[in-house]
């Protein structure tokens, strides 16, 4: 048995609250984890804004975490992928736990839409939640052991957007030779560029900003960025058609969260272009498209929320063999105490902040 003082949502009105919860020895199939590091992700903004609607009873998040064991349960001495788990090895795992069992994630295979998902968790007891110093990590979360030598910033560096993009990857197919051409420089962004190069695109355009972001691009693998800011959508449209030998791209990945970005993205495609939206996940937007355009262009639009769990697996593959040479640990810009939790979800509203942590 131990303690743990998480951060707790109560109201968008009102500040988080610092409370500490009981965190029990693990069951069967779970373990106890001390948070190194939590991600900040952008929902977390839209959480603290009251954008998501104020929880029943107060609840514990922070949806990306690296970790410490401190404690195993019963059968839990491997993770998901079989690797054996020892007390002092450090994990990332995802603290929202799909059932695996259910309608939607057996038949549909959208775990991020589990039926039987129980996220935010209530602030009533021992939780896998990020935002806190202990976390009790149950049987159905993604978790994944991090090898030796991998530095806990290179995994969390793009928090759940390199599960989210690696899951729309999978879903928009092969990007060998193709021209993509990404919107947006967060994350989300960020991470799409870094599959984009695994995959063997023949170039890579990053449509975002602001210039910390887009020279990050570049050292991911981008081969042109475009200043959004200082560039008209017209400006912006002549250049990639300029890029491209007046073709427009084979593949536009739409990251930027912004209603704008669809009708933007949707007119640089080429014939039989594809167009993945990944970042268009939260409010209501209406955008102008004509219809007959993907008739009668071959279009494929592809929508993709979540990821499944092997994607985590992946992720820590994937900052294991590149994460020093790209420098993903610095991408994280911005560190904040359990205390400054608020502080640390309103820092990302600054693009000048690549990826905030906090370290518990
Ligand atoms: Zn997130
Ligand atoms: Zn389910």
């Amino acid at each position: 048995m131990t303690r743990s003082r998480a951060a707790v949502f109560e109201a968008a009105a009102r500040p988080l609250a610092i409370r500490e919860l009981e965190v029990p020895d693990p069951g069967p199939g779970e373990l106890v984890a001390r948070v190194d590091l939590a991600g900040v992700c952008g929902t977390d903004r839209h959480r603290l804004a009251g954008d998501l609607g104020d929880p029943e009873q107060p609840i514990c998040f922070g949806h990306e975490a690296v970790g410490t064991v401190l404690a195993l349960g019963a059968g839990a001495d491997h993770d998901r992928a079989g690797e054996p788990l020892a007390v002092g090895d450090r994990i990332y795992w995802s603290p929202p736990a799909p059932c695996g069992a259910c309608h939607v994630c057996v038949v549909d295979e959208h775990p991020a839409l589990c039926e039987n998902l129980v996220w935010p968790v209530p602030a009533n007891g021992a939780n896998a939640a990020g935002y806190q110093e202990v976390a009790l990590v149950g049987a159905h979360s993604p978790l994944y052991r991090i090898p030796e030598g991998v530095s806990g910033e290179s995994v969390i560096a793009f928090g759940c957007a390199m599960p989210t993009a690696i899951g729309g990857f999978a879903r928009l197919g092969p990007v060998q030779d193709a021209v993509v051409v990404i919107q947006g420089a967060g994350p989300v962004g960020l991470a799409a560029v870094v599959l984009a190069r695994r995959g063997g695109a023949r170039r890579i355009v990053v449509i975002g900003g602001p210039d910390s972001r887009l020279t990050a691009a570049r050292r991911l693998g981008a081969t042109e960025v475009i200043p959004i800011a200082a560039l008209s959508p017209a400006e912006r449209r002549d250049r990639v058609l300029e890029l491209t030998g007046g073709r427009g791209a084979a593949v536009v990945v739409e990251a930027a969260g912004h209603p704008s970005a669809f009708p933007e993205g949707f007119d640089l495609l080429a014939l039989n272009g594809r167009f993945l939206i990944m970042g268009l996940y939260s409010g209501q937007a209406v955008a102008p498209v004509d219809p007959v355009v993907i008739n009668n262009r071959n279009l494929k639009i592809i929508g993709t929320l979540g990821s499944p769990a092997d994607a985590y697996r992946e992720t820590v593959q994937i900052a294991a063999e590149e994460g020093l040479e790209r420098d993903y640990a610095g991408l994280v810009t911005a560190r904040f105490p359990l205390e400054s939790t608020a502080q640390a979800i309103d820092s990302v509203a600054d693009a000048s902040t690549i990826k905030a942590v906090v370290v518990p």
